[in-house]
């Protein structure tokens, strides 16, 4: 058997980065960034004021107070969004505008609240140090900084900071086409009624829902019968539209598992046991240059294998920096017991108290059992070596998610 890791090196091995693609600077939100991006110019890139107010040659407010106020001659005003041809002397000030740039020759600025005017003159009612309410050019980045280095998950805030730098388009790896094929008899559409001994197919819906939330685009196929001909139709099919060809169930060795004979037929194949519970039984291929997952059909094994296998495959097809989920360290809320062997992926609910993480299992950890999935925000590791945990032992937590709260606790 293999462990975990041996698997998803093997796995991460036959995927490749995808190519670039140009997108509009607003469209981009979750791609990765394709290169390393530098400040092409300064931010602010010019200095400008902080206040509206009157911009104005420090050393003439020294020693201004409500009760001696200097007086100084306005020569102009200066908006956002104008160049700010004003030049500003010895005893006199500008009008200016937040983010409109500061004059030539003034050194700060007078907040419009600490000054009383008229038309022609200011009266500034507080002194001011040099510098004071300007935002200096390249006061937040300089010509040639590293902006955003590739790999990075453009987020709200890197694609403002990239907009501000004239970054449109910018050049990001395109998400990976994942084909999903689920394969059963027994399987008919969550819409229609089974029949007598028939399920609904819960499977596409997931392996659709995890390709999404892990940045793919999915192609999920109809339900294919358990019958080679039928098997190799859709996987030859999904091979041809498809970066990727995720298929479901049929990975045993039963009198009525196609997913092998069908791989054998049409590329390649390679079939391992993985030291882990749930998930034991994965299958990597290949159709022609296209690789090919298969995993078991049991609805929990389901999410736990695409979390090894598929979600860093696809982060490494679309060209993300870090490939899997964050660890925490949290404390369990009840003992679990196992024989020794496999890597166990406890389903757990994951909550912050008085400073410290808690891990509850979220029900029965059967593959089948799939209500331990509602509510989950990870997967503890109850370690292949480990028989034994006790309510309080700490263990590692692969975060999903960390949930959102009612109200603040503060
Ligand atoms: P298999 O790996 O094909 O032997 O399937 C293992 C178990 O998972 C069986 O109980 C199947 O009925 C169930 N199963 C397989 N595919 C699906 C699916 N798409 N949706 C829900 N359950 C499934
Ligand atoms: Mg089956």
């Amino acid at each position: 058997m293999l462990s975990v890791t041996e698997a998803r090196a093997r796995v991460l091995g036959a995927v490749r980065t995808l190519d670039t693609i140009k997108l509009p600077i607003a469209e981009a939100i979750g791609a990765a960034l394709a290169e390393d991006l530098h400040a092409p110019h300064a931010l602010p890139p010019f200095d400008n004021s902080a206040m509206d107010g009157y911009a104005v040659i420090a050393s003439d407010t020294k020693g201004a107070t409500p009760g001696h106020p200097h007086r100084l001659r306005i020569v102009g005003e200066v908006r956002a969004g104008e160049p700010g041809d004003v030049v500003v002397g010895p005893g006199s000030a500008a009008r200016i505008m937040t983010g409109a740039p500061v004059p030539q020759g003034a050194d700060a600025i007078v907040p419009v609240e600490q000054t009383r005017s008229d038309d022609s003159f200011v009266e500034i009612e507080a002194a001011v140090e040099l510098g004071r309410h300007v935002r200096p050019a390249g006061d937040d980045l300089k010509q040639g900084d590293l902006l955003v280095c590739r790999g990075t998950e453009l987020g709200a805030g890197e694609l403002a900071l990239l907009a501000s730098m004239g970054f449109s388009p910018v050049t990001v790896h395109r998400p990976p086409r994942v084909a999903i094929v689920v394969t059963g008899d027994e399987l008919v559409a969550p819409e229609d009624a089974p029949g007598p001994g028939q399920i609904r197919d819960s499977n596409s819906v997931a392996l659709g829902s995890l390709v999404r939330e892990a940045g793919g685009a999915p192609l999920v196929y109809r339900a294919v019968a358990d019958d080679l001909e039928a098997t190799c139709q859709t996987f030859e099919a999904a091979s041809v539209r498809a970066d990727i060809v995720v298929s479901s169930g049929g990975v045993a060795v039963g009198k009525y598992d196609f997913v092998k004979p069908a791989l054998e037929r049409l590329g390649r194949i390679d079939m391992w046991k993985v030291a882990m519970q749930p998930g034991k039984p994965v299958v990597l291929g290949a159709i022609g240059e296209i690789p090919f997952l298969g995993l078991p059909g049991n609805p929990v094994s389901i999410h736990v294998s695409f979390e090894q296998f598929v979600r860093p495959a696809i982060r490494k097809m679309r060209g993300c920096r870090g490939l899997l989920r964050p660890i925490v360290k949290a404390r369990l809320t009840d003992p679990l017991e196992k024989s020794p062997g496999r890597l166990h992926f406890v389903r757990v609910r994951l909550e912050y108290l008085d400073g410290e993480m808690f891990a509850s299992p979220t029900g029965g950890q059967g593959s089948h059992i799939q209500s331990s999935l509602i509510g989950c925000d990870g997967l503890a590791r109850f370690y292949a070596h480990e028989t034994q945990l006790q309510m309080g032992d700490i263990v590692d937590v692969e975060v999903w998610r960390f949930p959102e709260v009612l109200d603040d606790p503060s």
